[in-house]
């Protein structure tokens, strides 16, 4: 079997510097030469997985395929590389004392006392080289989150260490810094870094290759004051300078040879290894640049303070645009503030809107008021899960007539249920949860919208919700308009519907969102892009 190589890529002198996208965009470049990657990401929070967590703390939660519920980083990676990720690429330090507290009541540690080292970063090592076992992958990227000098991170870096000790020349380092530009002394500062790769030393660790986070280019003078200070090799000293979109850094990281580097140290001979085949990918970021006519999308939801909490709608609507040749100008609404006396302002000047998902009651009735204006000015309007209910719920109250027409998620004593906990979605509710998770079946109408979108009959898409549309209503919403045209015929839930008086206006239970990538966007936000487009 052939040896997987692990690349671990750890971050110092601030949160936020980009590791996912850096880890992404190496596993990019090495994937454009032939080899098979995978990307991990190993969390620090003791929470099991971020399912619990408010988007405000975190961003957005993914979910992989396998019903994972992950951390956002996970949906770079497939963005990226176009290939899926599963339950096994995220880790948590919650995870990892669950596994070990797991196996200590099982007795599994024959009467040890249980330690962070061994027992800890033992399963820590685990998880890691898990995805290396089977042989699946050349490379497995390792990103680490959190900052150096955190005390959560702690046990992964001495796991990280361990594991360099028995890899050897299959094991590197990535440590990316922040070099500030002090406007004041017109200068780059490497000081920070230096510290941050003592920081890293002190725990035994030595970075192989140093990605330097930059407002202005650093010079090669600069790059080899770092070198020398760090220890590292002047070519194995890069800059990753800001750029307009996060779909350039690979490119930028292969004019600073970060592929090459790497595969040289991993024990490669360039000359025998293909150059990496970036075509679709190039020409993907140029499509997007040249872009200069605009659409205007609205995103109503009660997360817009922080737009990752969105992050795959915006990258798939993004990715739509593009293949649109449009340039994407988003409107982010605050689904709190909206009613009926205001939504014109809000909407008027949009070409279509999204329904954002989410929990719980606050800003739903915004949501109802831009679905009612939507489907009223015949504008093109996406609903994604909590979205899609809502448009379920906003039918029933103006077209059917029932005023008081809700979830009972939103308001359990309604006597018009039209989004309920079905018993059907009782019988493929995951153990252990309450929720609906990844990927399900979905079967399409012949003859629907949705049907010449997809250009398919079967379907699978991802969920993550509890809640169902109410099977009692379906025949009374086909009579007026609402076909449910996405079923899947397993648990009979309705997954779609479209108002097909309305030139574009559907609602989808499942997220297409986690799956639109940049080689292969999603064909829902296409149409829908399209259909804004007019
Ligand atoms: N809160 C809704 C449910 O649980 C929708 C969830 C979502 O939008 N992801 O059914």
């Amino acid at each position: 079997m052939k040896e997987t190589k692990y690349i671990f890529v750890t971050g110092g002198v601030s949160s936020s510097l980009g590791k996912g996208i850096i880890a992404a965009s190496l596993g990019k470049l090495l994937q454009a030469r032939g080899f098979k990657v995978t990307n991990q990401k190993l969390d620090p929070y003791i929470n099991i997985d971020p399912g619990t967590l408010n988007p405000y703390e975190h961003g957005e939660c993914y979910v992989t395929v396998d019903g994972h519920e992950a951390d956002l980083d996970l949906g770079h990676y497939e963005r990226f590389l176009n290939v899926e990720t599963h339950k096994a690429n995220n880790i948590t330090t919650g995870r990892i004392y669950q596994n070990v507290i797991n196996k200590e009541r099982r007795g599994d540690y024959l009467g040890k006392t249980v330690q962070v080292i061994p027992h800890i970063t033992d399963e820590i090592k685990r998880n890691i080289k898990m995805l290396g076992s089977k042989g699946d992958f050349d490379f497995v990227i390792t990103e680490i989150g959190g900052t150096v000098g955190d005390i959560e991170s702690l046990p992964y870096l001495e796991s990280v260490r361990q594991l360099r000790w028995e890899l050897g020349r299959n094991c590197l380092i990535v440590h990316l810094t922040y070099v500030p530009y002090l406007a004041a002394a017109k200068e780059l500062k490497t000081k920070p870094t230096q510290h941050s790769v003592k920081a890293l030393q002190e725990q035994g660790l030595q970075p192989d290759i140093l990605v330097l986070r930059t407002e202005h280019n650093i010079s090669q003078d600069l790059r080899k004051k770092v070198a020398l200070f760090c220890n590292v090799e002047p070519s194995a000293v890069m800059q990753s300078i800001d750029v307009p979109s996060i779909y350039r850094v690979p490119l930028n990281m292969q004019q600073e040879r970060l592929d090459e580097v790497v595969l040289t140290k991993t024990g490669f001979d360039l000359a025998k290894t293909p150059k990496a085949d970036l075509t679709k990918w190039t020409a993907f970021v140029e499509r997007m640049e040249n872009a200069t006519e605009e659409v205007h999308i609205g995103l109503v939801g009660k997360y817009v303070q922080l737009p990752d909490a969105y992050k795959s709608i915006i990258e798939s609507l993004l990715q739509a645009c593009t293949y649109n040749d449009r340039k994407l100008k988003l409107e982010l609404i605050l689904s709190d503030k909206l009613d009926d006396s205001n939504v014109a302002d809000a909407l008027g000047n949009l070409q279509g809107v999204i329904i954002a998902p989410g929990f719980g009651p606050r800003g739903m009735e915004g949501k109802l008021a831009a679905l009612k204006y939507a489907r009223e000015h015949n504008m093109p309007c996406l609903g994604i899960c909590l979205g899609m209910q809502a448009m379920c719920i906003e039918f029933a109250r103006n077209v059917l007539g029932y005023a008081d027409a809700n979830s009972t998620e939103i308001d359990s004593t309604t006597t018009h249920n039209v989004v309920d906990i079905m018993d059907e979605q009782k019988n493929v509710l995951n153990l252990g949860g309450s929720m609906r998770l990844g990927a399900y079946k979905c079967h399409l109408k012949k003859g629907s919208k949705v049907y010449e979108i997809y250009g398919k009959e079967q379907i699978s898409e991802r969920h993550r919700h509890r809640f169902e549309f109410n099977n009692a209503y379906k025949e009374e919403f086909e009579r007026n308009g609402m076909s449910c045209s996405g079923i899947n015929e397993e648990s009979n839930l309705v997954e779609i519907i479209e108002y097909t008086p309305n030139r574009w206006f559907i609602g989808v239970q499942f997220h297409p969102e986690y799956s639109s990538t940049v080689v292969n966007p999603h064909p829902l936000f296409v149409s829908f892009v399209k259909a804004a487009i007019g």
